[in-house]
């Protein structure tokens, strides 16, 4: 023993992520996984009935994809609609009596559009955390001495409490439970009371907090030193101009964990998630209007859909392909950071899609632009939807906190940049109404977007 450190938590996978080999063994696992679901879960089975296909018509991965439409969260919905939201029937048909039995920990989503969507963690999947997260505390350098705080939702929500299995096999490492709920205050002060120096919790709180500090602790966010930030649950590590401002006001590293098995890198240039649980969950791409196949070429855009191949260990998926509306890129060609595994960024959710003149516009995109004009803005804005979604009569019109020190002579100047740097990336021109710093509701979990003027 020479005493160095492997280069991957699990030297037996991580190598092969991405190859001929790795797809060799997923194809190996795909029999099987149709098999389980088929016998034991009657929402897939019912899926495949009216399909008319039987497991033994999948060989491959084509065939899935031609046999089995996408499943989301709008479908959960379904099956709770049709048994009168009798939640524990509702388990039984999604996930099967079979796993059911092996329920140990029941997360959901943050439930902000009606019922929350489950997320089971069954005995098998808490297993399965700890080695994926190993993978991905390994890679970002997490061990002897780290604290990491939670500040992530605790109640309920998929992202927070699984962090206790998460982490589990990172030797060294200690998780602090603060959770999203105890509001800005007490997580500032419990940050600097425990001397955390990991952060995990959403964008939207990174920056919240980089405004309250000074209030609440007499000083920057700089000065707690914490050494990582973790960040995940809606885009804003991704975002270039984010993880910039980020990464400048905590002097810390930001990462991009989730929306599927991935972890961002240490490149200075965001290179996306790198997809690392191949041997765990089957990964592809289909258009967001006609659902066909979208091929997994460097630089591929489309909705990402999930199928796990440990069905008895899944992990938030816990069906055949299942999506939670993400839209990814995705670039299979070797990252310049040299470690294994395909990356994907996020470029929106399929269900925030705006078309402006025929033209998609992502809520993140303009997030993205408008967080790099900071501090002559504050980084707050709406985006105001006249009519339901995802028409836009032009033009598409936003509202925009500016800064502090912005005089309102500033702003005829200001606002002709933001729009050709809008114009520049993504082809829109939004038109502009100012308002004054902090008259924007601030979020601790998911900041709302939209202002959905047609409800009014
Ligand atoms: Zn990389």
């Amino acid at each position: 023993m020479t005493g160095q450190k492997p280069e991957y938590f699990n030297m037996d996978i991580e190598p092969l992520l991405n190859t001929p080999e790795m797809r060799k063994m997923q194809e190996s696992k795909l029999r099987s996984t149709v098999q389980f679901f088929y016998e034991h879960v009657p929402f897939d089975r019912e899926r495949m009935d009216k399909a008319g296909v039987k497991p033994e018509d999948i060989r491959s991965f084509e065939d899935l994809a031609n046999a089995i439409p996408v499943v989301g969260q709008a479908d959960y919905r379904e099956v709770f609609k049709g048994i009168g939201n009798d939640m524990f029937e509702a388990y039984r048909i999604l996930f099967g009596e079979e796993r059911l039995k092996d329920m140990h920990l029941l997360t959901t989503t943050s439930g902000t559009t009606g019922i929350p969507t489950p997320y089971p963690v069954f005995h098998k999947s808490a297993e399965a955390m700890g080695e994926i997260f190993g993978r991905i505390g390994w890679r970002l350098g997490f061990g002897d001495g780290d604290r990491l705080a939670v500040g992530f939702g605790l109640s309920m929500h998929a992202a927070g409490t699984p962090h206790l299995y998460w982490f589990k096999k990172i030797k060294g490492l200690t998780i602090l439970p603060i959770g999203a709920e105890v509001g800005t205050e007490r997580i500032l002060s419990f940050l600097r009371l425990f001397r955390a120096n990991i952060l995990s919790c959403t964008p939207s709180l990174a920056l919240h907090l980089i405004e309250r500090a000074p209030e609440v602790l007499g000083e920057p966010v700089k000065n707690l030193n914490l050494k990582t930030l973790l960040l995940g649950a809606e885009p804003g590590a991704g975002i270039p101009e984010v993880r910039r401002r980020l990464e400048g006001e905590y002097g810390a590293e930001v990462y991009d964990v989730g929306a599927g098995y991935g972890v961002s890198c240490n490149h200075p240039d965001y290179q996306g998630m790198h997809w690392i649980a191949d041997d765990h969950c089957y990964y592809e791409l289909i258009d967001p209007e006609t659902h066909k196949p979208v091929p997994m070429e460097h630089g591929a855009t489309g909705l990402a859909v999930f199928t796990p191949l440990e069905p008895r260990a899944t992990i938030f998926f816990a069906n055949l392909r299942f999506t939670i509306n993400d839209i990814h890129q995705v670039f299979t060609e070797p990252c310049p950071c040299g470690k294994t595994g395909f990356r994907y960024k996020i470029v929106g959710r399929a269900d925030d899609m705006l078309k402006v003149k025929g033209v998609p516009v992502y809520p993140a995109a303009l997030q993205g632009v408008i967080n790099d004009f900071v501090p002559r803005v504050t980084g707050a804005f709406r985006i105001i939807l006249e009519v339901p979604p995802p028409r836009v009569v032009p033009p598409l019109k936003i509202k925009v906190e500016y800064g502090e020190a912005t005089g309102k002579g500033d702003l005829a100047a200001l606002e002709k940049e933001i729009l050709e740097k809008m114009h520049a990336l993504h082809k829109v021109r939004p038109s502009i109404t100012w308002v004054k710093p902090n008259t924007l509701e601030r979020a601790v979990k998911k900041t709302q977007l939209f202002e959905k003027a047609y409800e009014d």
